[in-house]
């Protein structure tokens, strides 16, 4: 669980401008993490069923959307002011990720010996190894902190999964990982473009979850040989709570750029970063990537939305 200071508001009531900063998951469920321009302040609000209109606005500076600091006792996030240089990050925020990065990657090959005292107790802590299905048919390894929870599968917005094993520490699982991709050819990360594909075009839910279950049994062999004394085999199989939620099954794309301009949506429901918005007018849900409003100057208000140029995409 993060340790962030968890102050939830219910009905979208923010300072103008406002930032994006995350898209924060508690319990399986979506909060978007929104930080005040005047003060800083870090406000949740739950995304589910929220009503957002929104403006970008023109004239303000864009904002670094921070850096995650780990410490023995789990990750938190640390807010920033400052302008970013490209992407997302200032060039502090964007040096402090690198070495966390590179240190989390590095952690087995490395040695124990010469990590970041921190990031050695951070990994210091049994971990789970973990095998995600995405809706393209896409498969990945992945590893995440501690025995429960399942955060890290719901923020990539995982479709189904399975936890394969329990191991030791951060340094092992790493090991396992990487022993995995060699091996059977899996990869340890999906882009964005293909979980955005997947949902626009999809395989059925058994057809994934037929190929994760002959991916799992394949990977358990592996780890058969390979685990020793250093974990176990659990075999526990995790759903994204929207699998059979039906405004999945009929998604179109956002006729437009949510980046600029002025916007009215409900959002439905949140898978990963993505959400399935409903508008007023219009009988389609469409897929808006909420990852496209981080770092740029936001204001609510009741000022006249942009007209979609939905003839255009659909005729
Ligand atoms: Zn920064």
């Amino acid at each position: 669980m993060p340790s962030e200071h968890l102050n939830v508001e219910m009905t979208f009531d923010i300072n103008n401008p406002f930032y994006l900063t995350a898209v924060s998951w508690q319990s399986e469920e979506p909060f978007l993490r929104i930080q005040a321009q005047r003060d800083n302040s870090t406000t949740f609000v739950k995304a589910q069923n929220l009503f957002l209109r929104f403006r970008v606005m023109a004239n303000q500076p864009r904002r670094c959307i921070g850096r995650i600091k780990r410490t023995e006792e789990g990750s938190s996030h640390q807010e920033c002011d400052s302008v970013p240089t490209s992407g997302r990050y200032c060039a502090k925020c964007q040096t402090a990720e690198n070495v966390n990065a590179a240190n989390m990657h590095h952690a087995h090959r490395r040695g124990r010996a010469e990590i970041d005292k921190t990031m050695k107790a951070y990994l210091s802590h049994p971990h789970r190894l973990y095998l995600a299905a995405f809706r393209d048919g896409s498969i990945k390894v992945g590893t995440t902190r501690g025995s429960s929870g399942n955060t890290r599968l719901i923020e990539q917005g995982a479709w189904l999964a399975t936890y394969v094993a329990e191991v030791e520490d951060g340094f092992a699982v790493r090991e396992l990982e990487d022993e995995i991709t060699e091996q059977l050819g899996v990869i340890q990360a999906v882009d964005t473009r293909r979980k955005i594909l997947g949902h626009l075009n999809y395989l059925s839910n058994q057809e994934l979850a037929q190929s994760l279950l002959q991916m799992s049994s394949e990977t358990e062999k592996v780890l058969r040989e390979r685990l020793g004394t250093r974990g176990s085999l659990i075999d526990e199989p995790w759903y994204n709570p929207m699998v059979d939620a039906e405004v999945w099954g009929n998604l179109a794309p956002y006729p437009g750029s949510i980046k600029e301009g002025a916007h009215e949506l409900t959002i439905h429901s949140m898978v990963g970063r993505l959400a399935a918005c409903h508008k007023t007018g219009f009988s389609d849900t469409f897929l808006v990537d909420t990852q496209s409003l981080l770092t740029l100057p936001l204001e609510t208000g009741t000022f006249e939305v942009d007209e979609l140029a939905l003839q255009e995409s659909l005729f």
